[in-house]
């Protein structure tokens, strides 16, 4: 039986150690905490089919000033950080070019378009079918012009096959009464969906895991030990634990342990945030996103979610929870008769590569390591594409989508 251990239980980690499962492999995972708990625990919950279209885009340049005077802006970079910063900004507007564009949404189309289908047989083994649903995503802008500069997008979007419908200020009224007069267009993706609990998915994929005779060991990973072009065992602070095959599926901390491999991967942290408003008086039929300030309002089993925005300040320094306060202020201009409880703050590290394209596939330096990791704002839709296609390479079988895009040495 093929011995695989994963580094990492977030929603990545989990869903490829429970396809390697499925495939007949004996999995262990590695993680110092409990499953989902770090960036899949407070995720905006969007399952964005479609979102095809990369971070980084022509005519980027212009919003530099903007990301380094207003710390408040969705995208903004901490000054104390800049200089870390720096090189990974330049690859990130090297990666705006159209060549490049087109180059990442052809390779986040591939892994995108197959996600329901691919979540759908661990969804069953987990009994928790009801926490994705299909219900559509709208996108909302205020101004005209807003939606006129996004049109490249869309443009992209629909060349890769999204059915997208404009909705007018009067029908989106009609769609979703609980939104601001002030908002003026509409985008209704409706093969987009969402999960109403993404710390609970990962809860439950751990869960089946365990049941199906998997294990998940709470130890953090320092250091490996070949044994010629092979890991031999993978060292932590409490032991060693001999490896035959190692997935690499560490989210934003994934650079640190494929150096130890060879690999020197362009990875940062785009910190994200959230504020969820328990018992809220509304409840939108779908997630809802204003295009303009960035940000996701979402239903959830446990409130609604303001979430998104990046902040560039990296792995260490404290979450700044004005940003979180400042969506919760943000959601109730979109929603004016707003009302609920509490409210819970969160903080988490969105793994980011610069051409928004994760890394998927073998080391191409040392035998028997494979990579997950560099989902950025996309990981929870991603997951189980990911997950199906790291065990169907790692197990030997035909690979659902072409895996050539991901390849950890395009940097
Ligand atoms: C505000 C916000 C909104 C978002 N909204 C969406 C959305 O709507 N839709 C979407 O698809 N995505 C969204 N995302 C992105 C998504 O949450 C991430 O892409 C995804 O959670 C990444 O999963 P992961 O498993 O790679 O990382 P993580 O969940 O961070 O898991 C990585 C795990 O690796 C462990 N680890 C690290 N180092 C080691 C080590 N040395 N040894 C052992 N274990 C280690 C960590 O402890 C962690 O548990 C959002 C993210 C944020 C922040």
């Amino acid at each position: 039986m093929r011995r695989v251990t994963v580094i990492g239980a977030g929603v990545i980690g989990m869903c490829v150690a429970s396809y390697l499962q499925r495939m007949g492999a004996s999995v262990t995972v590695l993680d110092p905490i409990e499953p989902g708990k770090n960036c899949s625990f407070g995720n905006a919950g969007s399952v964005s089919r479609r979102a095809c279209v990369p971070l980084a885009s022509p005519g980027m340049l212009k919003d530099v000033p903007k990301w380094l005077t207003d710390p408040m802006a969705p995208l903004a970079v901490r000054w104390s950080y800049l200089p870390w910063a720096m090189p990974w900004l330049w690859r990130f507007i090297r990666a705006g070019r159209r060549s490049e564009v087109e180059r990442s949404a052809a390779a986040l189309s591939a892994l995108l378009d197959p996600v329901f289908e691919n979540y759908e047989p661990l969804l069953k083994e987990a009994k928790a079918e009801d926490l994705i649903r299909k219900d559509g995503q709208l996108y909302v802008y205020e101004s005209e012009a807003a939606y006129q500069a996004d049109s490249s997008g869309w443009e992209l979007r629909r060349r890769h096959g999204a059915r997208i419908e404009v909705m007018s200020r009067e029908e989106l009224r009609e769609f979703e009464p609980a939104l601001a007069p002030s908002f003026a267009k509409g985008v209704l993706l409706p093969e987009h969906g969402h999960c109403i609990d993404p710390f609970g998915l990962v809860r439950a994929l751990a869960d089946a895991f365990r049941r199906k005779g998997g294990s998940i060991v709470a130890e953090r990973v320092l250091n490996i030990e070949m044994d010629g072009d092979k890991p031999r065992a993978l060292v932590t602070a409490i032991g060693r634990h001999n490896v035959e095959t190692v997935v690499v599926a560490a989210g934003a901390w994934s650079h640190q342990l494929a150096r130890l491999f060879g690999h020197r991967v362009p990875l940062e942290t785009q910190r994200g945030y959230h504020a969820t408003l328990s018992s809220p008086n509304i409840t939108p039929r779908s997630t809802v996103m204003w295009a303009e300030k960035k940000f996701m309002a979402t239903p959830m089993q446990m409130g609604l979610r303001f979430a998104g925005t990046v902040e560039l300040a990296g792995l260490d320094a404290p979450p700044n929870y004005e940003r979180a306060t400042k969506l919760l202020e943000l959601g109730k201009r979109m929603f004016p008769g707003l009302q609920g409880s509490d409210v819970s703050r969160w903080m988490g590290h969105r793994p980011c590569l610069p051409d928004s394209v994760p890394v998927i596939g073998p080391s191409l330096k040392v035998k028997n390591v494979y990579f997950a990791f560099g989902h950025g704002h996309l990981g929870l839709t991603a997951a189980s594409t990911t997950g199906r296609l790291v065990a169907e390479m790692v197990m030997g079988a035909k690979p659902c989508i072409d895996p050539a895009p991901y390849r950890i040495d395009r940097f």
